[in-house]
């Protein structure tokens, strides 16, 4: 096995690994920004490396300092977690071509499916379906407004290098079409310096749904069931739960197989994610693949028992796969609830949940900082019950359990979602946050007046 790695992230991911290498008898480097020293990544690792101040961009992102850095601790492999460089092509070209193995799939890989539309082409040529669209590049305005009156409306413009929610946007009539067409590809040049959109059908009512995808480099591919990602506020995911109320067994195959092809079709090699959107008639296209391990991934672990982190470490090794298809069990029911911060500044009072089938994945502790310069996500609180109906229980005492004092969050309004009678019946789709969050925040407001 790896004897040490260096992780290339910060917070709660760069947390989680760290306690997983730790186990697993792997030193650890952390690289870190100024801003960061005092966090539990930092304080715990074999060896830290402090980069810079706090921009991103000088620390998080530095391709060059990461190298260097692994290369003079002896660091035989890089993890980067998710966001920062965990999808960049460039990234784990570069390690590669200095001897250090990046843990995630093979730069090529990336760089194929890190494209939205080259992706959608290769699912195409596999018999996957992809949510109708043009062909290719809406490269200048023309081709958008040719595709958009093939395609009908409404419909969405999207950024090839699109990621995090950024660079998309909701036309309904072609009136709308020309201003959309720039601001997306204007949010997409600032946001992944390349301006690529492409026009796909905008579905009406539908559920986010994504399969967990492990793979090794021997050729074995298997999912470990799905994820229902539907409650997103402006397409960021804020609770994940497995299994999806809106799926049953049938379908539920149907498209586990559809995304191992998915998979196969790019030749896969690590665990990644493979993200569909379900219609109103449970009709299901592929939106995109992520060529990384997901903020969401403690769902799956707490389903099926497999410790996804581990296994992306072996996989980099070169291990093998030992389960099979049919030897992944998932069990019971799980939801996970990220807890966002909506301040920034010192926690000075903290308490999180525990007890039977409670998990919380997160980097803060009594007195330390919430930085303004990178994600606002603070903790997750994962729980699981034999039911949805429990789990459901299980969340709400979670939450009430949780005291995160000195900063603002969104811990009381995912407590009330708990109670939503849309929510407990698993009536709910991509929207729901829109129309239903005032509620939420109205049911918060008159519970403060009654205090
Ligand atoms: P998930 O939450 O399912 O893992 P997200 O798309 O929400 O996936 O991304 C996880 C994290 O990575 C978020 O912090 C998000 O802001 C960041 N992120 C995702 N894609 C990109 C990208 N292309 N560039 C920069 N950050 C990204
Ligand atoms: P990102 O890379 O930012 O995660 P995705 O392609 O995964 O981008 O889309 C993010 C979210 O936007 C989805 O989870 C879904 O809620 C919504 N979305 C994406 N494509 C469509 C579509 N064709 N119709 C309706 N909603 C969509
Ligand atoms: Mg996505």
């Amino acid at each position: 096995m790896w004897k040490r790695i260096l992780i290339a992230n910060r917070g709660e991911i760069a947390l989680r690994i760290l306690r997983c290498c730790r186990e697993m008898g792997i030193e650890t480097v952390v690289v870190y920004s100024k801003e960061d020293e005092d966090t539990l990544p930092v304080l715990m690792a074999t060896k830290s490396i402090c980069i810079g101040e706090a921009k991103a961009s000088e620390t998080y992102l530095n391709q060059e300092v990461l190298i260097e850095c692994a290369k003079k601790t002896f660091c035989q492999a890089i993890h980067p977690g998710y966001g920062f460089l965990s999808e960049n092509p460039s990234f784990a070209r570069k390690c590669r071509e200095n001897g250090i193995v990046f843990i995630g799939p093979d730069d090529h890989i990336i760089e194929k499916m890190g494209n939205k539309q080259a992706a959608r082409e290769l699912m195409t040529a596999h018999g996957v379906p992809i949510v109708p669209g043009g062909e290719g590049i809406a490269d200048t305005y023309e081709k958008a407004l040719t595709d958009a009156k093939k395609i009908g409306f409404p419909l969405l413009i999207k950024a090839s290098a699109g990621g995090g929610g950024k660079g998309m946007r909701k036309v309904f009539n072609e009136e709308e079409l020309e201003q959309a067409y720039y601001a997306a590809g204007q949010e997409a040049l600032a946001a992944f310096g390349n301006q690529e959109v492409y026009v796909e059908k905008l579905i009406l009512n539908p559920r986010h749904i994504e399969f967990q995808i492990i793979a090794d480099h021997h050729g074995n591919v298997l999912h470990l069931g799905e994820r229902d990602c539907s409650i997103q506020k402006r397409n960021q995911k804020l609770l994940e739960e497995s299994p999806s109320p809106a799926l049953d067994e049938e379908l539920r195959n149907k498209m586990g197989e559809m995304a191992i092809r998915a998979a196969k079709a790019s030749g896969y090699n690590s665990v990644g994610t493979i993200e569909f959107i379900l219609d109103e008639n449970k009709e299901f296209y592929f939106i995109e693949m992520n060529t990384r391990i997901q903020v969401e991934h403690p769902v799956t672990e707490m389903m099926t028992g497999i410790d996804l982190i581990k296994e992306q470490i072996r996989i980099s090794f070169g291990q093998k796969l030992i389960l099979t298809q049919e030897q992944v069990k998932a069990k019971g029911h799980v939801i996970e609830c990220r807890i966002n911060a909506q301040s920034s500044g010192r926690v000075n009072m903290l308490h999180f949940p525990s007890g039977y089938r409670v998990r919380t994945d997160s980097y803060l502790y009594n007195g330390c900082k919430i930085s303004p310069y990178y994600d606002a996500m603070v903790a997750k609180v994962i729980v699981k019950g034999n039911n949805r109906l429990e789990a459901i229980r299980r969340m709400r005492r979670a939450l009430e359990e949780l005291i995160i004092e000195g900063v603002q969050t969104n811990s009381e309004i995912m407590h009330l979602l708990m109670f939503h009678k849309n929510f407990i019946r698993g009536d709910y789709n991509t929207h729901f946050w829109e129309r239903h969050s005032e509620t939420l925040l109205q049911w918060n407001r008159e519970g403060n007046a009654d205090d």
